[in-house]
């Protein structure tokens, strides 16, 4: 089929804006007429360190970001983020409590697969660590938010940072808003990797934010990180050593990477063009304003669909709805395989659930549109009449 026959419904990699990827085919080839492609220019010239000051330039209007923020780009995924943010903000606390540092508790709100994950890493690095709520204990399953009596947070002053998920890819999950009854004072991380751009941010509720790029912004292979200036602030390796705190690698260094522009060691500079063109894009196209709009309507045009057919189960509970990922259940669930064939031969693609909880799962991101969103919305409806 052509491109435009089919509709992408991947949960990441996913679809990518037709435009971008038509002007980055051309870019690949011959760059700025330079008669070599963007992926052949050294992340140190004049060009590739435009990509760099373009792309942060576009992500501070896009977001109005506050100056006490920094961008950084870096490699290694969201999960590499699960491990970055502990080693940098233990350092940042050792510059001001390094007697107390290294026994500070990260605090983890547990509403998914993937700050699961990240909880587990802290784990796996020996740092000390909480769940201040598995919402699966709570709720038998990943379908809800935490309400304030679930949450069990360690003193604000025992507290390294506390960490949550803003969109859990795989369970359909999203927070409508910054978490709430956070202690004062304490240090706010959000993985954003599956909504990103996607809505509006209050950054006076958030230290560091990071997402990876292969869901709303483009190819995978940068992961862009927003962390409030005040983090980076940490005492110089050979002191941490003397107050137990471990030295994460340089490449995780957020001051490294601050003070170096992200250019510390060779960026994936093409990939970085094709996030920018959609960030260039969307910011020509009404910005996070119009993106929210399009993503509340395309979610609940499909919620409100599946809510009609007693055949399908929308897992996740109205107010944690997702605007990203759409996960459902068909019953029987020896239906599913029907329904993803059947919309495999329309050119519905990559609907299938995450491998850990099967099921339907359409992901909605910037890319897919309003109209291959109805497409989708017109084949539930008729597999729901025809069953
Ligand atoms: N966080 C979220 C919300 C994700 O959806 C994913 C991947 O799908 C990750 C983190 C891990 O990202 P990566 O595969 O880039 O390491």
């Amino acid at each position: 089929p052509s491109r435009e026959q089919v509709a992408n419904f991947a949960a990441g990699p996913a679809a990518m804006l037709t435009p971008v990827v038509e002007q980055f085919g051309k870019d690949f080839v011959n760059f700025l007429d330079l008669g070599m492609g963007v992926a052949e220019i050294s992340h140190r010239s004049k060009q590739g360190g435009g990509i760099v000051s373009s792309a942060e330039e576009n992500l501070r209007k896009l977001y109005k970001l506050p100056d006490d923020f920094s961008i950084l780009f870096m490699q290694g995924g969201g999960t590499e983020q699960f491990a970055a943010v502990l080693y940098n903000i233990y350092a940042h606390h050792a510059a001001k409590r390094p007697e107390v540092a290294k026994d500070l508790v990260a605090n983890y709100v547990v509403t998914g697969a993937w700050s699961k994950k990240a909880y587990l890493e802290a784990e796996r690095l020996g740092f000390p660590c909480h769940i201040a709520v598995d919402m699966k204990q709570v709720s038998g399953k990943y379908d809800s938010l935490p309400r304030k009596e679930d949450l069990n947070f360690t003193p604000a002053d025992k507290t390294a940072f506390v960490y949550y998920c803003d969109n859990e890819t795989v369970h359909g999950v999203e927070f409508n808003g910054p978490l709430e009854h956070v202690p004062e004072g304490v240090i706010r991380v959000v993985d954003t990797s599956s909504n990103f751009i996607s809505r509006k941010m209050d950054f006076s509720h958030y230290d560091v934010v990071f997402a990876g790029a292969q869901k709303n912004a483009g190819p995978a292979g940068i992961t862009i990180v927003f962390v409030r200036n005040s983090i980076l602030e940490r005492p110089e390796p050979k002191e941490l050593h003397k107050v137990g705190i471990p030295v994460g690698p340089t490449v995780g260094d957020y001051k490294i990477m601050a003070d170096n522009h992200s250019l510390y060691n060779t960026l994936p500079i093409a990939t970085l063009h094709a996030i920018n063109l959609g960030f260039d894009y969307m910011l020509a196209h009404g910005g996070l304003e119009n993106l929210e709009n399009e993503s509340n309507e395309k979610s609940q045009l499909l919620y409100q669909t599946l809510e009609k057919y007693p055949l399908f189960k929308v897992v996740v509970k109205p107010e944690a709805r997702s605007r990203m990922n759409i996960t459902f259940r068909i019953e029987p669930e020896s239906l599913e395989a029907e329904f993803l064939s059947g919309a495999e031969k329309l050119h519905l693609m990559q609907l299938k659930g995450h491998r850990s909880v099967g099921g339907i799962r359409a992901s909605l991101y910037n890319a897919v549109t309003l109209e291959q969103t109805k497409r989708l919305v017109a084949y539930v409806e008729e597999f729901a009449k025809s069953h």
